[in-house]
Formats: structure tokens, sequence, C-alpha cells
């Protein structure tokens, strides 16, 4: 959409045509994160970092950078009247630590090799050859990393309940539905590192006992299901998947399945009914399908998110990894910054990052000089954050504590001019929308709950509604059946319990 194709073709044309496409490699590689610039354009070895690039650009950086050696300096990012000659130099990444998104934007997605030169594989090398599976998930505890789907459950353990199920078949799934609106976290990983999943997924099938994957991801994610479905035949091309990985007698491979957009398949045990053909409607939990999964097997079920950080804690050591974020929450979380805010994109923090330094350091603050108003994280299943806890450290505590959750990592700002009833109702509709029906306090209570919030904002309800809210709201957070019926109210209950003046007003108002 921003014709980044189109600048790729025209730098291939511009070097055909100064005779310069042998000296000259030009490569499609994954998210820069900085979607704000984008289409950007790195030129190496001197990591010149050329934003808002278009078309008709790619002459120049042709002629000028690759041909004269002289940096195209209108395209050059500048920050505060100066220009960023490299990325170092650009507020927006200082105060990230990619780990998720370490190979995002620096290697060919297409290309194996390029991942193997990062790093690749080397950690299921490592596994497989010096490490028993009790070795593996001893890392996994050390490093004390939690699921980023949202849960936060503590990854060892889940991997040690499959591991220690005996069965003839387990099974390895990652969860790449993402659905919530404004998060694509996942889909830039698997665009831009797909290999960093695959080999994950084959060091849990070695640690479990388990010799076949699934990637359940969305249709509407063209680009990583193409990069995905390459990624997997470069690997059992090199004799990574398949058979006797690495010449040992552990095999794995994985197959792609697509979900059709539901949101409700992004509930393991709907997921798991999706990949086995069946209707994507969650069923009660236990048994959980660490034990009794995919086609009642035991299964391993992450999100990408998860899933990429595995490598490096195996190749860096869970320690290493434990010294980064918080003591409860380690590691970094990824978030898609999104709304009003000027940088716009992909931001990975070290857990227990305060928000003011993603909003406002990271995210160059709000446009035109606007009040900062709220920030939901957590998506439909999450809740606000207003300026009173700008500094508070984002960390699964303290997001709990403040009625909200991590959830996979959405993260909308809003301003002064932004309604919070309308932004609730906006959930509170996406996900009455997505609701599979199947209970009554999600089906029932979700649409009274839109057809009050509905009421409130065109001046036909009444203060005695509010309480009405709270009570719908919080039997269905006790009484659904899933994830999302139970969490569907948190955007309504958070937002009225720090803007009830904004209830309060559009009724007062009205009446
Ligand atoms: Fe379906 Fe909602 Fe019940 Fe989940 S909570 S099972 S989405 S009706």
């Amino acid at each position: 959409s921003s014709k980044a194709d189109d600048i790729y073709q025209n730098l291939k044309q511009s070097a055909e045509e100064h005779k310069v496409e042998k000296d000259v490699q030009i490569v499609k590689t994954g998210c820069f994160g900085f979607c704000e610039k984008g289409p950007i354009c790195k030129v190496l070895p001197d990591e010149s970092f050329y934003v808002e690039v278009k078309p008709e650009d790619a002459k120049d950086i042709i002629e000028e950078h690759v041909v004269k050696g002289r940096q195209v300096d209108r395209l050059l990012y500048k920050e505060e009247g100066t220009h960023a000659k490299s990325i170092e130099n650009i507020s927006f990444y200082q105060k990230q630590v990619r780990i998720v998104l370490r190979n995002c934007g620096f290697i060919n997605p297409e290309n194996i090799e390029e991942y193997i030169a990062r790093e690749g594989y080397a950690a299921l090398e490592k596994v497989l050859s010096e490490m028993k599976p009790q070795d593996v998930i001893e890392e996994l505890k050390a490093s004390k990393i939690r699921g980023r789907g949202g849960a936060g459950f503590p990854t060892w353990k889940k991997w040690s309940f499959t591991k220690d199920v005996d069965a003839d078949q387990k099974y390895i799934v990652c969860n790449a539905d993402e659905g919530d609106p404004g998060a694509y976290m996942d889909r830039s990983v698997l665009e831009g590192d797909p290999h960093s999943v695959l080999e994950a997924m084959a060091i849990a099938g070695y640690t479990v006992g388990a010799d076949k994957g699934f990637i359940y991801i969305r249709a509407e994610y063209p680009l990583a299901i193409n990069r995905l479905e390459i990624a997997i035949a470069q690997a059992r091309e090199m004799g990574l998947l398949g058979n006797n990985i690495l010449g040992t007698d552990f095999s794995f491979d994985i197959e792609v399945r697509l979900g059709a957009g539901a949101f409700v398949c992004g509930e393991e045990t709907a997921l798991l009914a999706s990949i086995e053909g069946n209707r994507g409607m969650p069923v009660p939990r236990p048994p959980f399908p660490a034990v009794k999964g995919l086609w009642n097997q035991p299964t391993v079920i992450n999100n990408v998110e998860t899933w990429a950080n595995i490598p490096v804690i195996i190749n860096r050591g869970g320690d290493w990894f434990a010294g980064i974020g918080t003591d409860k929450s380690t590691g970094t979380k990824v978030f898609a910054l999104t709304g009003k805010i000027n940088n716009s994109g992909l931001v990975e923090v070290p857990m227990g990052t305060p928000l003011k330094d993603i909003v406002y350091n990271i995210g160059g603050g709000i446009p035109k000089g606007k009040a900062f108003k709220a920030v939901q994280t957590g998506g439909p299943s999450g809740g606000v954050i207003t300026s009173d806890y700008i500094d508070v450290p984002i960390d699964y505590e303290h997001l709990a504590e403040l009625g909200s959750i991590m959830g996979s990592g959405g993260m909308i700002v809003m301003d002064e001019d932004d309604c919070i009833v309308d932004v609730a109702k906006f959930y509170l509709g996406f996900t009455v929308e997505e609701s599979c029906g199947k209970c009554a306090p999600c089906r029932i209570g979700g649409r009274k709950l839109y057809n009050i919030l509905d009421r409130i904002t065109k001046g036909q309800s009444s203060m005695d509604e509010l309480e009405t809210i709270k009570q719908i709201g919080h039997a269905m957070q006790r009484a659904s059946l899933c994830g999302l019926g139970q969490t569907a109210p948190n955007p309504v209950l958070s937002s009225m319990k720090y803007f009830e003046d904004e209830y309060l007003a559009h009724i007062k108002d009205e009446t």
C-alpha cells in the first residue's frame, strides 16, 4: 500500500542502468518497526536510514549513494533539525531492546542463510547435540519467560506438563491468529523472521517428544503465510525440518493451517478445534491442551512472540534472559503502538519500562501538542491506563493492578479529543460481533451491555443503567466460558472506573 514493491523494482532497474547490479544487493526485508516513517530503505554498510521513500526516490539512492558514495540528504531521517545518520541515533530505537525483533529489518526472510548467519538454528543444533529435554525445561525455568499471548503462564510449566504425559503422539502448535484491532506484532515477526518460530517449535518438539507441529495463522496475512511456506521448504531442504534432523534420530515437521478470521479462534481450545476441521468454539478447561489438546493428544501451544524468544534463551542462557525486565516479568515485550501518537510502529522494550518512556521517548508524544488522555492495552480484552498512571512500569502485575491486561501487545493511544464512551463501545461492538454464541453470559450479556452503551451515546440512557453495566459486566467476567467473554466487559468497566464523569456527562447532557 505504500508502494514498497515499486521502490524495490525501481532500485533494481536503476542499478542495472548504472551497471552496478553486481556491486549492490537489493534485498527485501521485514518490518523495521518504525511504521510512521515507512517505507524505509537502509543502505549498508554505513547504515544510512532513508525514510518515507517514494518510488521516484530509488533513482537518487542508486545514483547518489551507490554510484557516487554520497548520502541522499533529503531522505535521511531527521530529528530535532539534525540528521540521524544511522539507526543508533534515532530516539525511536534508543530505548528499545530488540530480542524478538532481532532479525526484522536485518535479514532477507526468504533466505535461510541470512537467518543462519545471525545465530539461526544454532539453538536447535545446541539442543540436539548437548542438551537433554529436561535441560531445555531448566533453561526456560531459569529464564522465567511467560507466554506472550495474553495470560502470561510460565512457558516452562506448559512444556513440562506435555513432556511428562505418556502418549504416543504429541503436538506443537503456534498461535498466529492475531486478531486484536490495532495489533500486528505476530504478523511482523512472521514476515520478517519466520525461521525463529520454526526453530523454536522444533526445539519444543524435541523437548516434549512431539514430531508434528502446526502453525495456525489467519488467512488475512498472505505475506506472512508465503514467507512461512518458503521458510518451511528451505528448512526441510537443509535438513532442519523433516526426518533425522541434523543427522540425529529426532524428526519433526510443520504444517501451516489457515484460519478464516474468527477472533475466537485465538482462544486455544477453539484454535485446536479449528485445526481439527471443526467449528472454532471454545470448550471448558481443564483438561488443558498441554495434557489433552489436538486430537485429544498432549499439545504445547504458544503464540508467535513466545516462540521467537526461545532460540535466544537457548543460545544466551536463561539467566541472561531473566536479567532483562523485572523479577516476575522477564525479557521484553513487543507492542504495536498506534492511535494518537507521533511515532506509530512496533516497539520492543524491556518489561517494566514506564509507559511514559513508550509514549514520549519512543512514541515521540501526542500529535499537534494535544494532551495525552489514556492508552488502551490488551485490545478488546484490556482496559485503559490514564495520564495519572503514566509512570507505571508496563509489566503483567502492574497492568493487572490497574484493571487492564498485557494481552498480546496492542497499545492504542488516545488524546484529549477522544470520547472514552465511544472507544468502549467500539471494543464491545467488536467482541459482540466475534462472540461464538456458545454461552449465554457472553452471547446475551455482551449484547445487552452494547445496547446500554449505544443508548448512552445517543442520549437515551439514565443514571441507573450505570449500575446495570457493572452488574452485567461482573456476571460476564465470572460466568463466561472462555477468555473472550470473561474479558469483553473490561474496556467498559475500566473506562467507567477512571472516566465515570464522561459517562455521567453523556447522560446529563442528554437529560
Ligand atoms: Fe463463545 Fe463468548 Fe462463550 Fe467464549 S465466552 S464460548 S466466545 S459465547
